[in-house]
């Protein structure tokens, strides 16, 4: 009799075996199929990997599948082997990163097909005038039709805080009225442009004839500084897939804060273009995927785990902001979507399109092994020029509220011309810790080896490493002094500087603090489009994509922050930050200038970064890095545990050292790196610690890693902390 071997969504890093529901025949089931199984106490929806003859679970123990879900696959072949070969090589579980990367709905277990769900819509002539001043809710709700002429789903209407019991009354006023939804099939071929494409400058030229020229499977890493017109690039290769009857995949790092970015694909192209963004309801996000897989959706624009999306007609697949880390799933199923494109890209025999103003080193590096090829755009687009850089020592200056008197004077001066000016401050809240003033007490966290963060509105003490609160004490806990007194500036502390400083101006504070109501991040936007003079002052929301015509002054505050970091990557990171950011000055006809306060002006990164660019700092840097054997001259994957007492999850990576390294039966050329307790050891109220492990041999580094995943799983006292596998980790800490 067959069985069913199934992949299960669980911890455990193995297949299940079932037999076949009643009725069943086994011989006509497709591999990919949904299998809905008990599991434990639970009901599961499985994945089917093959149907075999053979099972090495005694009969008794062998339990009956309850239905097969699916007649045919709901991921195409391409999405399945792209998603087994991310959980072989990210050391996950098959079943957990199979079900990842299936639609929220399809998980569940829920039919693999468009919801032909009632929608509502606003009536013809709805008139908003006919419901009084007291109807308050119910204008509201109207509104919300009339913002989607093509109708909304009651969960959405829910989604979007609307009331869904007051449909019925504004149905009984003919306001409102509900029809049945039918996904739009229908193709725009013939003039797939709603507005004329730019005419390119040579080197955007030679970039999308690379691109659109690519035939096949090929990688190219367009590096083009901020402003230089990648998005351009990006348009017009697409348009050339579009025409033959293919899609693209766009991925993002966060579609929130880039609204430009999005308005600008569907204000050029006259087709249907999904956007998979975080406010999607499940039922949304399944008919979008769908509209994918169907072909019908031409344009794919998503966030990290909408690499995999299936495609009809896969054509290209664009990674923008390729150096961002939200590429890399931090927790649970740890993949890279940056390098899951270049896989996909070679299975689907596509091109693949890294775009970044500042490459990561490990990009430089494949670029310059010739694994990528290199596209370089090296002059800003239109009229715009580079920014002009100044370094502001300083060491002797006294800072008001994070602000320099030299800055603050020409802050006044760019105002004064009527331009706009923007502020970074990578530190959201009032001020990053409480201090008593007698005696030297610090506000920290009692979970995490942390300082607890002052805001103002609401007052309180926040971790931003775990995110526990509390109020704020009115005297010393350790010496009963009421002399508390806030230390350094955050976002907050520094917005009410400005305010006080410039009275005549608009202060915009952009955190995350600050952008959390929906389309809040679209009404910043759009005040700063108005283009009157004002200040912007945010975090590194700021720095994502953002297109400022009128900012001509972009001041950095505290441009030393992530020198010294305990990640090796502390020094890339600090330089692709100051570029993005220094990337908002002067992107229009006004030239820019953009000022660094730092304490450290003769640095020779700083130094370099700003008087040569990126393209120097990154080579010298990688060349570092290849001295001192890190990646991406090496593979390097990190063990991490963390347990509830302190010593207990080092102890259990050292023991698994211990137990492994000195076999001689065990992969050769690996360095052991640890254990080590992390960096911050303490979060959340667990101790942290982590192994590296590091070779040239990528296949020798997975073999050791399963070896010790498996001695990890059968030790009893590994199974009492949690541990996890980072392969190619992009966090060290
Ligand atoms: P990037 O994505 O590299 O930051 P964008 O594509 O956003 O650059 O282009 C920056 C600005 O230059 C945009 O306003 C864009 O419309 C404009 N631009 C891009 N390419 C051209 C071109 N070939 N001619 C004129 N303007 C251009
Ligand atoms: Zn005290
Ligand atoms: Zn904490």
């Amino acid at each position: 009799m067959p069985y069913l071997q199934l992949a299960i969504p669980s911890p455990l890093r193995r297949l299940f075996d079932y037999r076949p529901p009643q009725g069943c025949s086994p011989e006509s089931l497709r591999p990919g199929v949904r299998v809905k199984v008990p599991f434990g106490r639970r009901e599961v929806t499985g994945v089917l990997i093959r149907v075999t003859e053979h099972t090495e679970v005694p009969p008794d123990k062998l339990k009956a599948a309850i239905a097969v879900l699916d007649e045919t696959p709901p991921m195409p072949e391409s999405i399945l082997k792209l998603a087994r070969w991310a959980g072989n090589y990210y050391q996950h579980p098959l079943g957990d990163a199979l079900s990842q990367a299936l639609p929220v709905l399809l998980r569940k277990g829920d039919p693999c097909e468009y919801a032909h769900q009632h929608l509502w819509r606003a009536t013809a002539d709805a008139d908003i005038s006919q419901l009084g001043k007291t109807a308050a809710r119910q204008r509201e709700l109207l509104l919300l039709l009339l913002e989607h002429p093509n109708g909304i789903s009651e969960d959405a209407i829910r989604a979007e805080g609307g009331q869904t019991t007051l449909l019925k009354k504004l149905t009984d006023k003919a306001l409102a009225e509900s029809f049945i939804h039918k996904p739009d099939h229908g193709h725009h071929d013939n003039q797939p442009l709603h507005e004329a494409p730019l005419t390119l400058n040579a080197e955007q030229q030679q970039a999308v004839h690379a691109i659109i020229t690519a035939d096949g499977f090929k990688t190219f890493l367009l590096q083009g500084v901020t402003g230089s017109g990648k998005t351009e690039v990006y348009l017009q290769a697409i348009e050339h897939f579009i025409r033959q009857g293919k899609q693209a995949l766009i991925l993002v790092p966060e579609i929130g804060l880039t609204p430009q970015t999005v308005a600008r694909f569907k204000a050029r192209f006259n087709l249907p273009v999904v956007v998979l963004h975080s406010n999607l309801t499940d039922r949304q996000r399944l008919d979008a995927w769908l509209q994918a897989r169907e072909g019908v959706a031409r344009i794919i624009i998503g966030t990290r785990s909408a690499i995999f999306t299936p495609l009809k007609f896969p054509g290209v697949i664009f990674i923008d902001e390729e150096h961002d880390t939200s590429f890399k799933q931090q927790d649970g199923f740890r993949y890279n979507a940056r390098d899951l494109a270049v896989m996909r890209g070679n299975f689907e025999q596509i091109p693949v399109v890294l775009g970044t103003a500042t490459p990561a080193i490990e990009s430089l590096y494949n670029a310059q092994q010739g694994r990528y090829q290199w596209l370089k755009l090296n002059q800003r687009a239109g009229n715009a020029l580079p920014p002009k850089f100044e370094l502001l020592d300083i060491r002797q200056l006294p800072l008001q509220d994070g602000l320099s008197a030299p800055l603050v004077q020409q802050i006044k001066d760019h105002l004064k011309q009527g331009t706009q000016v923007l502020i970074f401050l990578n530190r959201r809240g009032f001020a990053p810790t409480l201090m008593c003033h007698d005696c030297g007490w610090l506000a920290d966290c009692n979970r995490c080896d942390a300082h607890m963060t002052l805001h103002r509105k609401p007052f309180h003490l926040h971790c931003h490493h775990c995110d526990s609160q509390r109020p704020v004490p009115t005297t010393c806990n350790s010496c009963g002094s009421t002399e508390l007194k806030p230390v350094g500036a955050g976002t907050e502390r520094t917005e009410e500087a400005l305010q006080k400083l410039f009275p005549g101006f608009p202060v915009i504070r952009v955190d995350r603090d600050t952008t959390q109501r929906k389309n809040a991040m679209q009404q910043i936007m759009d005040r700063v489009h108005q283009g009157l003079p004002c200040i912007l002052i945010g975090t590194q929301m700021l720095a994502k994509g953002h297109h400022f015509p009128k900012v001509t002054l972009v001041a950095i505050l505290n441009a030393d922050s992530g020198l010294f970091s305990a990640d090796f990557r502390g020094m890339e990171r600090t330089a692709q930050l100051i570029l993005q950011v220094a990337g908002r000055a002067g992107r229009a006809d006004h030239p820019g200038k953009v000022v660094m306060q730092t304490h450290h002006a003769d640095h020779p990164t700083i130094t370099s970064l700003v008087t040569e660019g990126y393209q120097a700092f990154a080579q010298q840097e990688l060349s570092q890095r290849i001295a001192a054997h890190l990646p991406p001259s090496m593979h390097c994957a990190m063990f991490r545990a963390e347990a509830r007492h302190p010593g207990m999850a080092e102890r259990v990576l050292r023991k698994l050292r211990d137990l492994l390294e000195p076999d001689i039966l065990q992969p050769q050329g690996i360095q052991w790196l640890g254990p080590l307790p992390s960096p911050m050891e303490k979060r959340a109220g667990l101790f942290r610690a982590q192994l590296v492990l590091q070779s040239r041999d990528r296949k020798a580094l997975h073999q050791q890693l399963q070896n010790i995943i498996r001695e990890a799983e059968g030790d009893p006292e590994a199974r009492k902390v949690r541990w996890s596998v980072d392969v190619d980790p992009v966090d060290m800490l």
